[in-house]
């Protein structure tokens, strides 16, 4: 198992395929991508080796993530990987969906379990100056093709932003009316590189959640390896919507998530310090050492993250990690 000194239980891993990314978030990587070669991405092996320790250790569900991971074409071949890796019950993708239409079928039948696509407006104009890429409609489309094809979890993140999307919770509420997604207003958090674009554009999730208790959404109860969201449900509507806030109190008491990057560190935290390579533990088959390592390194996992303090560790944005 990996439990903390806080005795917190890690079953949930969160990996990142690659930093590179084809959109330019506004919030993550408006000069588009800041890495020049996509070396030393985690190869398939290092893949297979680092699901099974993770799994014998407890992990039940993987998150593959990035950058954008759909820019790796063995993309299928991984989330087969994991899928067949014994003790991981759960394959979820995040992903910024421009692939989703082409590609959603195969991986699908590589046993894809859960699928988030990030979808910061339902407005074309807003989605493109957000984004860099004028794409909605494509995606909006992926989306529900995923929805045909029966995958059991589909989840929208939006990042809140004051000035480009906090006023379409209406737009949105429609949306999740007749469709079984949920959908999940992130806060804006802050990394090194949008110290001004956070300024400018944080707003505390609370005056959204304020809107949906006085409309009647109810706060549902969280599975054992389920992500930081609070969910609301309402009897009118098929989907949910979440709430992502990591500037609540709270927020870190009950983590159950570790990440590695595609550069094989282990980041016992979005937003750390630490960060330790793994790399040396992956080129064998013998899950043991690896193992060992993670056990004691988790021990040294901070109770909290210091947002509140402005501090953000070396993460200069989250497509390095993978959010
Ligand atoms: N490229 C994929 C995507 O956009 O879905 C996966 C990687 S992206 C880093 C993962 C998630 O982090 C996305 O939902 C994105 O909107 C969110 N994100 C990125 N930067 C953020 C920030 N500064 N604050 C809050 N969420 C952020
Ligand atoms: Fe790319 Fe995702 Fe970052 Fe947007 S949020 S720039 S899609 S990594």
């Amino acid at each position: 198992m990996l439990i903390d000194r806080y005795a917190r239980r890690f079953t949930y891993l969160r990996l990142s395929l690659t930093e590179f990314c084809n959109f330019r978030c506004t919030y993550c990587l408006p000069d588009g991508n800041d890495c020049d070669s996509r070396a030393g991405e985690l190869t398939l092996p290092e893949i297979r080796r680092l699901a099974l320790a993770f799994a014998r250790l407890g992990t039940r569900k993987i998150r593959l993530t990035g950058g954008e991971p759909s820019i790796r074409r063995d993309l299928t071949d991984v989330i087969a990987l994991c899928k067949s890796t014994l003790g991981i019950d759960k394959v979820a993708l995040t992903t910024n969906g421009y692939q989703l239409q082409r590609r959603v079928r195969e991986w699908q039948q590589a046993g894809l379990d859960a699928l988030n696509v990030s979808v910061d407006s339902l407005d074309p104009h807003v989605f493109s100056r957000i984004t860099g890429v004028d794409r909605l409609h494509a995606i909006l489309q992926g989306i529900d093709h995923a929805l045909a094809l029966g995958i059991p979890q589909v989840k929208l993140n939006t990042v809140l932003l004051r000035q480009h999307n906090a006023d379409e919770l209406p737009a949105f509420l429609r949306y999740v009316k007749d469709k079984p997604v949920a959908l999940r207003f992130i806060e804006l958090m802050r990394t090194g590189d949008n110290v001004d674009y956070y300024q400018q554009q944080h707003l505390s999730g609370d005056v959204i959640r304020q809107q949906l208790l006085a409309d009647g959404w109810q706060l549902q109860l969280k599975g054992q390896t389920d992500g930081p969201a609070l969910e609301y449900a309402h009897p009118d509507y098929q989907g949910r919507v979440g709430l992502i806030m990591p500037y609540s109190n709270d927020f870190c008491s009950d983590c159950n998530r570790l990440r590695v990057s595609s550069q094989a560190q282990l980041f016992l935290c979005l937003f750390t310090e630490q960060h330790q390579s793994l790399r040396h533990l992956l080129q064998d088959d013998n899950p043991e050492p690896l193992m060992a390592f993670l056990q004691q390194a988790v021990l040294g996992k901070l109770a909290s993250h210091d947002l509140h303090e402005q501090r953000s560790g070396q993460t200069r944005h989250l497509a390095m990690i993978g959010g």
